[in-house]
């Protein structure tokens, strides 16, 4: 006979602690500070690679698509204490969620766990969650890498967000162990209902969509436009050239 067990209603486990919860009005008066200040930095993620680059304190960052669909995974530091303090994936969906919202925090790991950056603005907002469950920027997934690629295809490879990113990286004298779990960034991901296994769908980004960030500590940035494109081809077959695209980075710097 097959066990069964009382049934309780969910409780959500962290439920959000103040310095998770920012004030809308405050965050919109950086953002506008910001904005009319001075363009500090403007730089192209070219498809298929990753750039790294440093923010100040109350610097924002806008992620754009100058071309057409494309997702980007994207990891921080500390810029001052880069070996130890980076972003932290999981304590992040743990306080907020799998898929980050606008006016939620980047957060980093122990023992620190301070916000490293506020997400501001996200021109795809009104996509929400699908009736799969599926939605946007998570927290869930990791990034690819040549490492999975070969369990699934038997093939070596060297183009990856993982092999991307630490290329990028040792530029600051950062190595593949300082590659971490990501922000994904204009990808729809999810969960089966069913089997509660991770699923892609092809971004709904277009060219002109973006994403913008504030540092709420002076950062390292790197970010790497993933050669599975938008994500409408599985991992392991073939994605053509056509469907990979740059990315566009901005730093606005308050006066
Ligand atoms: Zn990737």
């Amino acid at each position: 006979m097959k066990r069964t067990f009382e049934y309780f209603p969910p409780t959500i486990c962290y439920d959000k602690p103040a310095v998770a919860v920012v004030s809308k009005e405050e965050c919109d008066t950086r953002r506008a500070r910001a904005l009319q200040g001075t363009l500090a930095l403007e730089l192209i993620v070219p498809k298929k690679s990753a750039k790294v680059w440093s923010m100040q304190r109350g610097d924002l960052c806008r992620v754009s698509l100058p071309e057409g669909s494309q997702v980007g995974d994207l990891n921080l530091w500390n810029l001052e204490n880069p070996r130890k303090e980076r972003f932290f994936s999981g304590k992040t969906r743990q306080i907020h969620s799998t898929h980050l919202k606008t006016y939620d925090r980047l957060w980093s790991c122990f023992p620190y766990l301070r916000p490293m950056a506020t997400f501001v603005k996200d021109s795809l907002e009104d996509y929400g969650i699908d009736r799969d469950g599926g939605s946007l920027h998570d927290v869930a997934g990791t990034r690819c890498d040549d490492y999975i690629y070969k369990l699934i295809t038997g093939e070596d490879r060297v183009g990856s967000c993982h092999s991307y990113l630490t290329a990028a990286v040792k530029e600051y004298g950062l190595s593949e162990e300082d590659v971490h779990d990501t922000w994904n960034i204009f990808m729809c991901t999810g969960f089966t209902r069913d089997t509660q296994q991770y699923f892609c769908k092809p971004s709904p980004a277009r060219k002109g969509d973006f994403i913008e960030f504030i540092a709420d500590m002076n950062l390292l940035v790197a970010l790497s436009a993933c050669p599975q494109g938008d994500v409408s081809i599985q991992v392991g077959q073939k994605v053509p050239d056509e469907k990979c695209f740059p990315l566009k980075v901005e730093v606005f710097r308050p006066n």
